[in-house]
């Protein structure tokens, strides 16, 4: 369990819809890679691990078609 001081990320409008933007701006740009954190959706730890679930199961996609 993280505990954080009292704050609040702070979002600029547009925030979101930029943000969107992002797995699409770097999928593919570099074979074998494959990439999480809350910058890859929602800034929040929810949004972290999501992240970190979607790639994961991305890795295991590819391994399994290599490999099958
Ligand atoms: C004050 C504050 C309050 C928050 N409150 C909440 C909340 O109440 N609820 C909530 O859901 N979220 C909250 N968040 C947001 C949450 O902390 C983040 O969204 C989440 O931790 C992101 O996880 P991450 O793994 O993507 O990135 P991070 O947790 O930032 O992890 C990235 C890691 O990479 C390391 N790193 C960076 N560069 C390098 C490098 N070059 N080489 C090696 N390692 C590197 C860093 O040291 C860090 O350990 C808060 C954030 C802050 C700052």
């Amino acid at each position: 369990m993280y505990r954080w001081p009292e704050a609040l990320c702070m979002g600029v409008p547009g925030m979101l819809a930029a943000l969107a933007e992002v797995p699409g701006q770097l999928a593919g740009s570099i074979g074998n890679l494959f990439l999480a954190g809350d910058y890859m959706g929602i800034p929040s730890v929810n949004g972290a691990l999501s992240s970190g679930r979607r790639a994961a199961t991305a890795v295991a996609d590819l391994l399994a078609s290599t490999t099958g």
